[in-house]
């Protein structure tokens, strides 16, 4: 059976794509690629350009592409290549226009929206673990939200244009969105 081998996932903070992501990407067989996590590491290291991204993360604001080619391009490229789940990347119109033009020869096979509501996703941010994020307080989570409802929706419709979008209710507990997701992938494996 062929599925998907090139995904992004898209949602809010909370939606849940960074446990769906690595489930999916499992179940494909490819590696799952989160750029939130990729720029924790930059920071954890401390390298000068981990410095600066880490300002940006805390603010809970998105880091400017200019720095951001420094820590992705290279990883973003090899997985495209071999097949990935994206998590985080692309996430603005800007970006996602860049990224097909610049990445064309391996273009997204699918873009998957992981849809929760806002109380859902403050209630889910604060919830995790304490202390592992350090944007993970309800006034960063906030403007997280904000950001994605200003600066990352937009993006969707450039998708959705394209016939490349598909929504999953996120709200529901993981078992069940995953459970959509593997049919959702199963379905156009099928040609559904
Ligand atoms: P969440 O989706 O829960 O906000 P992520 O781990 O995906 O968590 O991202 C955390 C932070 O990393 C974002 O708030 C932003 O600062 C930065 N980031 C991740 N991906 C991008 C991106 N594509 N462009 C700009 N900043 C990004």
């Amino acid at each position: 059976m062929r599925v998907t081998a090139r995904l992004l996932l898209v949602g809010p903070p909370g939606a849940g794509k960074s446990t769906q992501g690595s489930l999916l990407a499992a179940s494909l067989g490819v590696p799952h690629l989160s750029t939130g996590a990729v720029l924790r590491e930059e920071v954890r290291r401390g390298s000068p350009v981990g410095r600066q991204v880490g300002e940006y993360m805390r603010a809970g604001e998105l880091v400017p592409d200019w720095l951001l080619r420094f820590v992705l391009e290279h990883q973003l490229s090899s997985a495209l290549d071999a097949g990935v789940v994206l998590d985080g990347y692309p996430r603005t119109l800007e970006q996602a226009e860049r990224f097909i033009r610049s990445l064309g020869h391996a273009p997204l096979e699918r873009v998957i929206e992981l849809a929760v509501d806002d109380e859902t996703a403050v209630r889910r941010v604060l919830g995790r673990a304490p202390g592992a994020r350090a944007d993970d307080d309800e006034q960063t989570a906030r403007a997280r939200l904000g950001v994605y409802r200003e600066q990352t929706e937009p993006m969707l419709e450039f998708f959705r244009s394209r016939g490349l979008l598909e929504t999953v209710d996120g709200n529901r507990c993981k078992e069940t969105v995953a459970a959509d997701l593997g049919a959702l992938l199963r379905a156009r494996a099928r040609g559904a």
